[in-house]
């Protein structure tokens, strides 16, 4: 133990250690079931959960050798020394880009330790890092704390060269060096740069300078940089394509090193927004992540539970099950894993011996309610008014619901929270973003010579949504709404 630690701490330690031998040597076996005995007597069903997690990078990734050869064959130029195209990789979300890219630049960073090509590959997740400030930022630290310890090594190098001159004078003979001053001249010189590599601050400064400072720190020393910018769609979407653009015409101005770009996006489409000559240059290389097919899903479950679960955990028709469902969720790997590890965790609560079929849709279904309960909880209040409003009318038992009766319940809950009430075009609106998001039903139905009409009905259950919508600050405050209802004709 730290003898730091005060006198009391140490104390309440070693009473501690006293009690546990205490329970050990008497107690043990005549003591009550505690909350964790029940728990702890299944049969394990994980070998090792944490592989089942998005954040585990896997070593293979089946399926993908195409696109993990393609993205090779162009980033190899970086360590002949030269520079590598820019890339442009899309795909849906769960097809494995970011997991490919990330194996990829390991591979790359190894292979370039092994030959000695200076080659260092920076990933920034622009979900996290959103603006261009805060991108160029972590850039500029990320190179300026290579640099220092690029200009360490280097001084540690040059001092212990300077010393053997010293004693040898041949020891220069096959240095840049003629003479012992010059090397003592050279470790002065880094040393004064070393003063001057100062970090970015976070915010603060007028992006200009950050820029200049990224700059200056790439090309301090010979290298090839790749920079990776993973879900590059958020960032152009929140701050515009001035970073890209940036990035992108950088090569013409470097001196000593150079730089490359690997974009990576969920959306498709998303060069539509770019200025003309950032989209040409960014997509000099393009790569397309398809979607996993149920076959190629269940390839991919197969390897990862060989490791996460333990032998036999699995009865047989639980990878095919998570597989398919996570064919019809557009292919996606993520929704499969997750699937799984679900599936896994619910087996484990059961204190099951092995994961069945039923786990894997208990999971479908528990998955799929904690989407809902995330996208309710995150609507913009007047949308989960709106929404209010039809579980409402659902709850006294109101069937094919119309626009105008979402309408009038809407408007006094408005009044009741003392909330702007919206006009009934806007309103019609949000009812139809609700149904794009999945969380109501609103089909048009034509009432003859009437003319048309929605008929809405929440495709979500009703208890979780009402708790979160009353767990929302604004709506807790609605009191009693039933008298609003008023009976209509067609429920008598
Ligand atoms: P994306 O970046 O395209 O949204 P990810 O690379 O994050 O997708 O993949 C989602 C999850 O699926 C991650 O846990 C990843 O490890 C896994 N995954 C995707 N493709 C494969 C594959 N071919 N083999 C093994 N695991 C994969
Ligand atoms: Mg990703």
């Amino acid at each position: 133990m730290d003898d730091n630690t005060p006198a009391d701490d140490r104390r309440t330690a070693r009473d501690f250690d006293v009690e546990i031998d205490d329970v050990l040597d008497e107690d043990a076996e005549d003591d009550e079931d505690g909350l964790f005995d029940d728990l702890l007597r299944g049969e394990p069903i994980f070998e090792n959960k944490e592989v089942l997690r998005p954040s585990y990078t896997p070593h293979e990734l089946p399926h993908r050798n195409e696109q993990i050869n393609n993205m090779a064959t162009i980033l190899v130029a970086a360590l002949r020394g030269e520079t590598p195209s820019n890339i442009l990789i899309y795909g849906k979300t769960g097809t494995g880009k970011t997991a490919s890219a990330k194996f990829v630049s390991q591979e790359l960073e190894k292979t370039s330790r092994k030959y000695e090509v200076p080659c260092e590959v920076e990933y920034i997740n622009c979900e996290v890092t959103d603006t261009q400030y805060r991108v160029l930022a972590q850039l500029a630290n990320t190179f300026i704390q290579q640099n220092r310890e690029f200009v360490d090594d280097r001084v540690d190098e040059l001092e212990a060269l300077a010393e053997r001159a010293r004693d040898d004078p041949h020891a220069l003979d096959d240095t840049e060096f003629d003479s012992v001053e010059e090397v003592v001249e050279r470790v002065d010189s880094l040393l004064d740069d070393r003063e001057e590599m100062e970090d970015v601050p976070m915010t603060g400064w007028p992006t200009d300078r950050v820029y200049t400072e990224f700059f200056d720190a790439v090309d301090y020393v010979e290298r090839v940089a790749v920079i990776m910018l993973d879900e590059i769609d958020k960032l152009v979407e929140k701050s515009g394509d001035d970073t890209l653009y940036n990035l992108s015409r950088m090569n013409s101005e470097l001196d000593n090193s150079r730089v490359s770009i690997i974009g990576i996006s969920n959306d498709l489409k998303f060069t539509d927004f770019l200025d003309p000559r950032v989209k040409s240059s960014l997509g000099e290389e393009e790569i397309v992540f398809p979607p996993y097919d149920a076959n190629q899903l269940r390839d991919i479950l197969e390897h990862r539970s060989e490791t996460s679960f333990k032998a036999d955990a699995l009865s047989e028709d639980v990878l095919p099950l998570c597989a398919a469902f996570a064919a019809q969720e557009h292919g996606d790997a993520r929704r499969a894993l997750d699937l799984l590890r679900t599936a896994g965790e619910l087996a484990e609560r059961d204190q099951a011996d092995i994961v069945t079929e039923s786990h894997v849709r208990r999971a479908q279904d528990k998955i799929e309610l904690d989407r809902v309960v995330e996208v309710v909880r995150t609507l913009p209040t007047q949308s989960k008014l709106v929404l209010y409003a039809i579980l409402v009318l659902e709850k006294h038992g109101v069937h094919n619901i119309n626009t105008g009766e979402v309408y009038n319940i809407y408007k006094r809950l408005c009044d009741e929270i003392d909330a702007d009430v919206l006009t009934q075009r806007r309103v019609t609106d949000l009812i139809s973003e609700l149904d794009m998001l999945g969380i109501v039903n609103a089909v048009v139905v034509s009432k003859g010579r009437y003319g048309r009409t929605k008929e809405i009905s929440l495709s979500v259950p009703v208890e979780e949504t009402e708790a979160v919508l009353e767990a929302d600050s604004r709506l807790g405050d609605v009191e009693n709404v039933t008298p609003f209802v008023q009976a209509r004709f067609d429920n008598e």
